[in-house]
This record gives C-alpha cells, structure tokens and sequence, in this order.
C-alpha cells in the first residue's frame, strides 16, 4: 500500500509539472483581444448575406458583388477615421482574363483592402489577414441567382471587418492588410492577382492568414457540435521550393519545419494563449484534402502563409442553393452560424497578427554547426535588422513531436545546449521587451 501510494505521488509530480503552462500575456494585446465582439460580427455577416449574391462575376450594382464591396469599404473608412491617418482603403480594380474554364470572359473585378500602415519607417513587414468576399451557390457559374454566403466565406471577411475595427487606432510596427478577396470560387483569382503583384513589386509579406469558413461549430452527417477547435492548414512541401531548397531540405530533414509550418505553430502558441476555450488544431496539409483557398497563391509565390478553417464543417450550408429538401433546410443561411465560435476565431486571428506586427524581426543566418562530432548543439544567428529584440529564443522539439517543447532564453546571438541535434530539432526565434515573439527560424548547417 505504501508502495502504491509512493508511486501515486511521484505520478502527481510528475504530471503537475507537465501540466504547467505559463499564462503572460501581454496587457495591450489582451485588451484588444476583448474588444473582439460577437453582435459586431453578426451584423456583418446579417449584412453581408441580405445581398442576393456576391458571385465574382456578379454586376448587380444594387443587390451584388459590387454593392457588398463597397458595403466592406464604408466599413473600414469608418474605422480608418480612429486611425488618425494610418489606415487607408480601396477598392482595388483589375481584369481577370478568361480562362475557358469559370471565367468565360475577360471581366472586370475587385479586391477590397485596407492598409493599416505600420508606424516604424524602417520595418518594411507587411502581415496579411484575408477572407474571400464572393460566394456561390450549387452551379458555380450562376451569377445571379441567390447565394447568402454567410458562412463561405462570409465569416472570414467578418473577421476581416472586425480585426480592422479593432487594430485600426493601435499602434503597430509592421504594415498589416485587411482583405475581402474576389473570385475565390473562380478559381482563387482575386488573391492571385495580389499574390502575383506583391510577389513582383518586391513586397515584404511576412504571414499571411487566410479565413475561409470559420463562423459554424456543427457538422453534417456526424452531428458533432463543438465551439472549441479550430484547425490551421500549412503546407508541408513548399510549393515554391526549387531544387537546392529541396536537398536542403532533405539532408536537415526539415519536411516538417517549412515557414508555413513555423507560423501554424506561432498561431497555435499563441492564439491558445489569448483565447480560452480554443484548441488550435494543426492540420499537416496546405488545404482540406484535394482543396485549395487564397493561401495557395502565396505558396505559390514563396510567401509563409496558412488557411484558417472551423473544426467541424456543415455541408447542407456549403455551395448548396437554399431549399428544403426531406425536411433539410439547404444553403449557407446565417440562422446556422455559431457567433461566438467566430469570436474566438477572430480573437484568434488578432493574437497573432497583433504579435507578428509587433516582434522584432526574425534573426538572421541562423545556422546550427556541424563542423565536429559532438553531443552538445551549437546555434549562432545574427539580430534582425528590423525591430528591436531583447533577447532569443531557442527552440528544442523532440523529432517526433508536433510543437516546440523547450525555449531557451539568451541575449546572446549563440547558444550551446547539451542536446544532440541527432535526436532533436532546434529553432530561434527573437523577443521583444514586451515579449512578442517573431517567427522561429530552422537553422541551416555550417559544415566548414
Ligand atoms: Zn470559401
């Protein structure tokens, strides 16, 4: 018995260290995070599926696309007035040529942005917050008939609205985008085209998180109901990867360390700091199985970004028309929605952009060194040039583990730890003063 309960005991210390997590937020951030509010995101969603359609190619100037755009753009001017200067708005024109396949003429289209402008001249950063403003009913090429979209993809330019509501009078270092994307149902076109120009001019996109059906907590078929989780999607493979990066890659065995994965990683950590009651999922694929959504653009342009999905989706409100069939109401009806989950996705989306534009950049030429045989790790890296950091992280994982598992701290820019990099993977990542983090960085081998 004494033995048993011996072994009892150990049990609990054992478990109660483990269990520990460290709660330090930071109070500004936390603050903003509260602001997030569900009645605000209702209205919009209320607002945005009252439009008969927002089909991409929809040219209702009264009940269409292009009244719902400007619907968004009075939104974030009104916001813009308490940004004393800094955030701007646009309806942004291009032409989408035909395709031959779901555009079937060159046609005129929009992205709606706002630009939060960072306050730190010298911090070029740009963070992306997206949803896609257009929605489709069962024929994908029906540009008049009803399609709510409340849901897909209503809910992730909710978040959109809401997070520029909010951001919009604070102070960031970094530049952060609020964008309704067109033409994703069309083929992902509008974040293409953004993609494409930013990826062209040079720009600077740090992360970019993407919302696409975010706003419903019960599945179909399985009835599953549950306002908890959340799911980030990163891709594994970079899409841009060229043939170095990819013999890289396989000789640090670094196939789950993309920078996509890096930031899925920052958004769990966190987003579960901020925002209780969420598990934050991570969903080892860039889509659900055999989709895609405006974050493959990015991927496809080298920038780190990842899609942001609920948990448990409902497929009588996806892509259906709206009708009752055997007694199922169909179609992506607002009445289905669950706006206090969208709450804490959008509070979600906001811990981690405010974060991001708020770190230091990530160090640089970080490098781990294998120039002998040894069992301690080596780490050396250089500060960012952007931002100022009090300090590193270095990251530990087991190799088989999901998510960093040790930090490090030093104010050094090298860190020797007595861990084998046989049998762990490492990272960096740099601190502020306030302890934003910036995205961790795998280290590159110095073998001379
Ligand atoms: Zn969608």
């Amino acid at each position: 018995m004494r033995k048993i309960l011996f072994t009892l005991f150990l049990g609990l210390i054992g478990w109660s260290a483990i269990a520990q997590t460290t709660i330090n937020r930071n109070p500004a951030i936390e603050k903003l995070v509260l602001e997030v509010s569900a009645d605000s995101l209702k209205k919009y969603i209320y607002d945005l599926s009252a439009f008969n359609t927002r089909h991409t190619l929809s040219t209702d100037e009264k009940n269409g696309m292009p009244s719902s755009q400007r619907y968004v753009l009075s939104k974030f001017n009104i916001f813009a007035k308490a940004s004393n200067g800094r955030m701007t708005a646009e309806i942004e024109e291009f032409v989408i040529p035909a395709d031959g396949r779901r555009i079937t003429s060159d046609s005129k289209v929009a992205n709606v942005i706002a630009t939060l402008k960072g306050t730190n001249p010298a911090d070029n950063r740009i963070f992306i917050v997206s949803g896609h403003l257009d929605s489709r009913n069962k024929d994908v090429m029906d540009s008049t008939g009803g399609a709510p979209g409340a849901n897909d993809d209503g809910s992730g330019v909710a978040a959109v609205i809401e997070l520029a509501r909010v951001m919009a009078k604070m102070e960031f270092s970094a530049t952060i985008l609020f964008v309704a994307f067109t033409g994703e149902e069309q083929g992902l076109k509008g974040a293409t085209y953004l993609a494409d120009k930013a990826k062209s001019e040079g720009w600077n996109i740090a992360g970019v998180l993407n919302n696409d059906i975010v706003g419903n907590s019960n599945s179909s078929e399985t009835n599953i109901s549950d306002n908890t989780k959340l799911r980030v999607f990163s891709e594994t493979i970079p899409l841009a990867e060229d043939e170095q990066q990819a013999a890289l890659r396989r000789s640090t065995n670094a196939d789950n360390d993309s920078k996509s994965r890096q930031l899925a990683r920052y958004i769990k950590e966190v987003g579960e700091l901020y925002v209780d009651q969420m598990e934050i999922k991570l969903i080892y694929r860039s889509d659900r199985f055999l989709r895609g959504g405006d974050q493959t653009p990015f991927f496809r342009n080298g920038f780190t970004a990842v899609r942001m999905s609920e948990m448990n989706e409902n497929f009588y409100h996806q892509h259906e028309n709206v009708r009752v069939e055997n007694g199922i109401q169909y179609g992506d009806l607002p009445e289905f929605m669950d706006f206090e989950y969208l709450r804490k996705v959008s509070a979600v989306n906001l811990a981690a952009a405010a974060s991001l534009a708020n770190s230091a950049g990530m160090p640089e030429e970080v490098k781990i060194d294998v120039r002998g045989l040894s069992n301690k790790s080596i780490l050396l890296w250089k500060a960012p040039s952007i931002g100022k950091a009090k300090g590193y992280y270095v990251l530990m994982r087991e190799t088989s583990s999901p998510m960093w598992e040790k930090k490090f701290f030093t104010t050094e820019t090298t860190l020797t730890l007595p861990y084998s990099k046989d049998n762990y993977f490492f990272a960096v990542q740099s601190v502020t003063e306030t302890g934003e983090e910036s995205l961790a960085v795998f280290p590159v081998p110095i073998s001379r």
